[in-house]
């Protein structure tokens, strides 16, 4: 049976370790294709243009949205984020399993346009984890650690809309975890479809030629 691939969106709480996960699953298994967003934000030290976002200006992305060239798109902190169309599709068809990292207004509209897509939402073990961890990074301000916690708060009213919540804990646990959630989303009825139409068809055939 030839599998169709999936499409992946993961959100989570600043601090949740989402972007660990991602890179463990990228660099573990051969599967998944990563989707690199679009951003207006500008690259903070070390990021590169075109690895962990396509910086733009914001005319050339009304730009892509008037030509429908987006999935998504939501305006966080005041810059537009938004996930270009090509790739994902394109990825897609080679049946690999496309991982969106979005936040929750976009992780949204994704499930609007593709009801199939899996829906997965990374948690800390508990929102004192969350803080000590945010803490620990040591990279934030006491202001903008509250603020993400602030922002932890009200993305939480909208944990309910996803298909899986993960704990991560242990981070080794929860990567094999999302990998056996994905694994095992591929067996779902309602992503194989056509094999199942053919399926249907093939059978029909042979009982068609039962009452000749
Ligand atoms: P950051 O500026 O910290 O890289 O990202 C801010 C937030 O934007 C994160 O929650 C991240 O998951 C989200 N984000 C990144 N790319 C996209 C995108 O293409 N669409 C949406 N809706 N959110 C995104």
């Amino acid at each position: 049976m030839k599998h169709e691939g999936v499409l992946i969106v993961l959100s989570g709480f600043s601090g949740a370790g989402k972007g660990t996960i991602v890179k463990r699953l990228m660099s573990q298994y051969d599967n998944y294709a990563l989707s690199i967003s679009m951003t207006t934000r500008a690259p903070r030290e070390g990021e590169l243009d075109g690895r962990e976002y396509f910086f733009s200006t914001k005319e050339d992305f009304e730009k892509r949205i008037e030509e429908n060239g987006l999935i998504e798109y939501a305006c966080y902190c005041g810059n537009y984020y938004g996930t270009p169309k090509d790739y994902v599709q394109k990825m897609l068809k080679e049946g690999k399993d496309v991982i969106l990292e979005i936040e929750l207004q976009g992780a949204m509209k994704v499930k609007e346009q593709f009801p199939q897509a899996l829906l997965l939402f990374v948690m800390p073990p508990s929102a004192e984890i969350l803080k000590e961890r945010l803490t620990g990074r040591g990279t934030e301000t006491a202001e903008v650690i509250e603020s993400r916690l602030a922002r932890a708060s009200e993305e939480s009213e909208g944990i309910e809309q996803y298909d899986y919540i993960v704990v991560n804990d242990v981070l080794d646990e929860c990567v094999e975890r999302v990998h056996r959630i994905i694994d095992c989303a591929h067996d779902a009825a309602d992503r194989n479809r056509a094999f199942i139409a053919d399926m249907r068809r093939q059978l029909q055939k042979f009982s068609q030629k039962d009452t000749e």
